[in-house]
């Protein structure tokens, strides 16, 4: 199914409009729970006129035809792919993007990250870029903090978030009560970012 929607189950003795009442009763409830659903991942090729997630925004996807190696920038309406396109396959097309996407989250989370540290006097051992399928990041016991490139889709406002908690990990290497206050001392609407992760997690994959 690709749109969202909602259907009912009633016993066959219940008199359809009872039902009907119950729903016109419940409509905005059903509403609000509908938009709660995260929203499908964006099907793609990598071709012209796809959608690409970027800081929170949308950005339009175009393919040019240059004789030269592959190249990825950011115009004033989207971002281009340049290349010789014949010879890019959608695997590498996707794969290229993904390279790219790698290189901005890295510019983009180690300044951030080291912004933050200033900010909360927390210092990582080191910063590292990864790819990961079901984590956003990751502190271990010596202080080295590991990002998935795939939050670089997301607003500036969650990856602060993700920042704030991994940094606060080096502080408590758990998710203790102390953890959570010390998460909330720097960024007080930790559980508005942690859902907004959460019901979007899918619409990130990439
Ligand atoms: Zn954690």
């Amino acid at each position: 199914m690709t749109s969202k929607g909602a259907s009912i189950h009633i016993p066959t003795s219940l008199p359809l409009d009872i039902a009907a009442r119950f729903i016109r009763g419940e409509k905005s409830w059903i509403e609000t729970q509908l938009q709660k659903l995260p929203d499908e991942p964006l099907k793609r090729q990598w071709l012209t006129g796809d959608k690409l997630w970027f800081l929170g925004s949308l950005y339009t996807l175009e393919l040019i035809q240059e004789n030269i190696a592959t190249s990825i920038n950011f115009t004033s309406s989207g971002i281009t792919l340049s290349g010789r396109l014949t010879s890019l396959s959608t695997t590498l097309r996707h794969k290229k993007l993904c390279e790219w996407y790698k290189i901005q989250a890295t510019n983009y989370l180690t300044a951030r990250s080291e912004y933050l540290s200033v900010r909360t006097g927390l210092h990582p051992s080191s910063i590292t870029i990864k790819t990961y399928n079901a984590r956003w990041g990751s502190c271990n016991i010596e202080g080295a903090i590991q990002y998935n490139w795939k939050i670089i889709q997301a607003p500036k406002e969650i990856i602060d978030y993700l920042i704030i908690h991994e940094l606060s990990h080096l502080k408590h290497h758990n998710h203790s009560k102390d953890f959570w206050q010390c998460v909330e001392n720097f960024y007080p609407n930790f559980k508005d970012a942690q859902y907004w992760l959460k019901s979007h997690s899918s619409k990130l994959d990439i």
